[in-house]
């Protein structure tokens, strides 16, 4: 369903970045969208938005991929103390706003099908932004708290794929999508999560069946099983996040018991490979979550897996055979 909330995700946590603007641009337009406005002048929002990049420069100097940017410059200054409130305000009014306005609304290169606000800046009777009420309804949704948390998280990790080189999918692990809420959570302790939501998100790819020994689950239904055992987590885990949904399936009952702290045979694990592939070629939902945790292309999902699966077994080593008639190769 496209819903107001579900493409202001994929704008602002999806997609390529060459600059951190978009994070502070939407972060400010749902603020002020919060108090009930429905215009606003780019003086008006320049203070919080730059203020929000100004922040941003002092963790990671490094908040765009270009050479060199005027505006970013005028932050920088504003930090040394070269530059005082008013002169950035100003210098972000001039500078700070030329690509993300049209930028913004953007999704792979079209207009995203929901539009939140109206460029009127060059109405000369009242010059900005007319915030739509698509705008309006998210910034005063229950989830616009989450927004914002999913917005800081995915900026930090964009600044941190640059300073480090350091692709995002190496640096996502723990980013999982909860399917009640439809949300993308960042997870950044190894504390064991609510997996529940996932079982909406797979239950349609198993069709009802065990991921192990693809009998039919019996009610009361399936549960939601960790493939490289979670308590990896607790051990010195150098892989990828075992507690997110790339890892997880859905088992019977007798499969789990009998899986216990174990991982599967390694003849298993093409299963759990193609499953992944799988919603990834079908444009599932989890689509970019899982390339993010795996990889993008299916070479370094295979690699992500094969090491994981190398790791998690040299930690835990006792390996689990599952029944006959599983999906085995
Ligand atoms: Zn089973």
């Amino acid at each position: 369903m496209v819903t107001g909330e579900s493409i202001w995700r994929a704008i602002v946590l999806y997609g390529a970045n060459s600059a951190t603007y978009k994070f502070a641009f939407g972060a400010t337009l749902l603020e002020v969208a919060a108090t009930g406005r429905h215009h606003v002048t780019l003086e008006e929002l320049a203070p919080r938005y730059a203020e929000l990049l100004c922040q941003a420069l002092k963790r990671q100097p490094r908040q765009s991929t270009a050479s060199s940017s005027k505006f970013l410059d005028a932050c920088r200054g504003f930090n040394a103390g070269e530059l005082d409130r008013d002169t950035l305000h100003r210098r972000t009014v001039q500078l700070g706003f030329s690509n993300v306005i049209d930028a913004f609304p953007q999704l792979a290169g079209s207009q995203a099908p929901v539009r939140y606000y109206e460029d009127q800046r060059k109405n000369s009777a009242n010059p900005g932004l007319l915030l739509r009420d698509e705008l309006s309804e998210l910034a005063q949704s229950a989830h616009a708290q989450d927004l914002d948390a999913e917005t800081a998280a995915r900026w930090r990790l964009v600044e941190t794929a640059w300073a480090t080189g350091i692709s995002d999918a190496v640096l996502t692990p723990s980013l999982v999508y909860d399917s009640d809420t439809q949300h993308l959570v960042l997870q950044t302790k190894h504390r064991r999560k609510n997996v529940t939501g996932v079982v909406a998100a797979l239950s349609g790819y198993q069709d009802g069946r065990c991921a192990y020994c693809n009998q039919p689950m019996p009610t009361p239904g399936p549960i939601v099983e960790h493939v490289l055992p979670w308590k990896l987590l607790t051990r010195s885990w150098k892989g990828p996040d075992v507690d997110a949904i790339w890892n997880l399936v859905l088992s019977c009952e007798p499969c789990n018991r009998a899986k216990w702290d174990r991982a599967p045979h390694e003849t298993w694990m093409p299963w759990l490979e193609q499953r992944n592939n799988d919603l990834i070629e079908s444009r599932h939902p989890l689509r970019e979550v899982l390339m993010v945790q795996t990889g993008a292309t299916a070479a370094i999902r295979h690699a992500t897996l094969r090491l994981a699966y190398q790791r998690a077994t040299e930690s835990l080593p006792a390996v689990w055979t599952p029944p006959t008639g599983a999906h085995v190769s």
